[in-house]
């Protein structure tokens, strides 16, 4: 009996931080798909999403762009931070 129940509570540990992480990447995704703005290039249009980051120029992905450092300029025209705009 022992044996079993260490299995059944092995079980339910492992499935519980399955499930936690599944919702932990489900709403992460969901509401932090809401909450993360993209943010577009008012020069050339090239738009940053925040699922993506910006892996080139050091900006890993699911960065908002809040979080960018302010010396990170826009890859493809070379515009700073402040030429960007949230997208609706
Ligand atoms: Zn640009």
């Amino acid at each position: 009996m022992a044996g079993s129940y260490n299995t059944l509570k092995f079980l339910y540990i492992y499935l519980g931080s399955k499930a936690r992480g599944f919702y932990r990447g489900f709403y992460g995704g969901f509401y932090g798909g809401q909450q993360m703005k993209k943010y577009v290039c008012k020069l050339c249009g090239w738009v940053y999403d925040p699922a993506l980051g910006d892996p080139d120029n050091n900006v890993p992905a699911g960065t908002p762009f809040e979080k960018i450092p302010d010396d990170w300029v826009c890859p493809v025209c070379g515009a700073e931070k402040e030429e960007f705009e949230a997208e609706n």
